[in-house]
């Protein structure tokens, strides 16, 4: 399997060349130059696999130059009953991503059950090992910068504590983030994470990272490297659980499935498009937004207009707080038939702050073949829908999982199963589970009082020489070196 760059311009790459790059050099996404097909005699006999073998059997098509057995290796390793052990009651404990059955032919499938409790932690545990795996073969290191509002930096240093040759540098605004988020990434004792609480506000985190990434110097130097969303072995690791809620939520291969995707970046449902394109029977992907609706609009219109950050709202559902949908280009790169030189001039457009309307052109009138629909969800939805779950089913869903159960639910078709992704558990978003139920939410048992523990940060001043020479005297010694 080779990798291609959605603008055309770009050497193929193999796997695990691309596992640690970013952006390809001529500035667009890698995909696979084409998408394995599944057979049907390979679903009848992945319906009856684990999570972990499923997976394994899932990135076999897209992983070709990691021998098999170590890449058996990797992926069991990454999805484990005690890795995944914040389940509710009643779900198996092996079950990794349990389906949760609401009502005959609704059902969620929990994605939220690993260490920071959102569906990111499935991506970032496998990625966090086969980083380790790739960086031991050439015996480098690598030094991971990030800014984080709270989930996606918790989901990273709780895949990367621990890794051989691996840190981890991740800024968040100091006394910003919820307690609980706080805790959960400040607690941790591992000597390769390091918080650094800035004395500012999350963009000033973003702009250091941004000030750092672009000292080229600095950045080889340093080996300074990413985790951010466009990564495609992130894209990758999400596949596999559009297989297995579909085995869960049917009884043959002749049934087709709906999912509803809560969505901000484009990752997930990204990674139901592919699989949906490997054959899997999807009938639709439903595409949830918040009030942040750049992506609702593009699949209402064919107009794709990403806002200033300054004019995104601040939601209950602030992982979908998001104005430019990072990953949607290789979605694009599809729709225009695959066609880099088309994918150039829209993100030429895109990049220089602008917008594009595709509403007119030929690829657009053919979209209803991806299956793709949309709608969005405000805040008194989100309250609403939380509130009809927990009186309907006794179920207490996050404010982001609302998004995509009130989208799901409208596009709803009688007689096909929906699957509603769950990307967080409520106890992420105390203040709004509150307000819709009066009531606390629930708290998983092995996080009970993770306020009180001991807490390990620095805080530093917002400024990105402060941050660069923090990071120069913490990377001379190995990582995982105790002192
Ligand atoms: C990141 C995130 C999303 C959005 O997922 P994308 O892959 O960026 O579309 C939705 N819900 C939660 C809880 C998240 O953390």
């Amino acid at each position: 399997m080779r990798y291609l760059s959605t603008r055309g311009n770009s050497p193929t790459k193999s796997f695990t060349e691309i596992l640690l790059a970013g952006l390809a050099p001529d500035g667009g996404l890698y995909l696979p130059e084409s998408y394995p097909r599944v057979t049907s005699a390979e679903l009848t006999e992945w319906r009856e696999l684990s999570y972990p073998a499923l997976a394994f059997k899932v990135l076999e098509k897209f992983i070709t130059d990691i021998p098999a057995g170590d890449l058996k290796t990797l992926v069991d390793r990454s999805y484990t009953a005690a890795t995944y052990c914040n389940l509710r009651p009643g779900d198996a404990a092996d079950e990794i991503t349990p389906l949760r059955t609401l009502a005959p032919g609704l059902h969620l499938l929990e994605l939220s059950n690993g260490p920071t409790l959102a569906f990111k932690d499935m991506a970032m545990q496998l990625l966090g090992n086969l980083f380790e795996y790739v960086l031991a073969k050439s015996g480098a290191e690598l030094n991971i910068l990030g800014a984080t509002s709270g989930d996606t930096g918790s989901s990273a240093e709780y895949a990367m504590r621990g890794k051989r040759g691996i840190r981890v540098f991740m800024l968040s605004p100091h006394g910003k983030m919820s307690r609980f988020q706080t805790a959960q990434m400040f607690s941790l004792q591992d000597p390769n994470i390091f918080n650094i609480a800035v004395r500012g506000v999350f963009d000033d985190c973003q702009d250091i990272v941004k000030n750092v990434s672009n000292d080229h110097a600095f950045k080889e130097r340093h080996r300074i490297g990413t985790v951010n969303s466009i990564n495609w072995a992130r894209v990758a690791a999400q596949i596999v659980y559009y297989f297995k809620g579909y085995f869960a939520a049917t009884k043959s291969n002749d049934e087709q499935v709906s999912f509803a995707v809560p969505s901000g970046n484009f990752g997930n449902i990204c990674a139901g498009h592919i699989a949906r394109m490997m054959g899997l029977p999807i009938r639709k992907l439903i595409l949830a937004t918040n009030e942040n609706d750049v992506l609702d609009e593009f699949f209402r219109t064919g107009v794709y207009r990403p806002r200033a950050t300054a004019q995104t709202f601040q939601t209950s559902s602030p992982s979908m707080d998001i104005s430019k949908a990072s990953n949607f280009e290789r979605f694009a790169f599809d729709l225009v038939g695959r066609d880099g030189a088309s994918v150039r001039e829209l993100w030429g457009k895109v990049d220089a702050g602008g917008a594009f309307d595709l509403s007119g052109a030929r690829h657009f009138a053919g979209i209803a073949r991806f299956g793709m629909v949309s709608g969005s969800s405000s805040h008194a939805d989100r309250l609403a829908t939380i509130r009809r779950v927990w009186q309907q089913y006794q179920v207490m869903i996050d404010t982001h999982t609302a998004d995509g159960l009130k989208v799901g639910l409208e596009q709803r078709e009688s007689g096909v199963p929906l699957v509603c992704m769950e990307t967080a558990l409520p106890v992420k978003f105390e203040e709004t589970i509150r307000e819709a139920l009066g009531r606390e939410p629930e708290r998983p048992a092995a996080l009970a009082g993770i306020e009180d523990l001991p807490q390990r940060f620095a805080v530093l001043a917002a400024d990105a020489q402060v941050i660069k020479d923090y990071i120069a005297a913490h990377t001379t010694e190995p990582p995982n070196h105790h002192r």
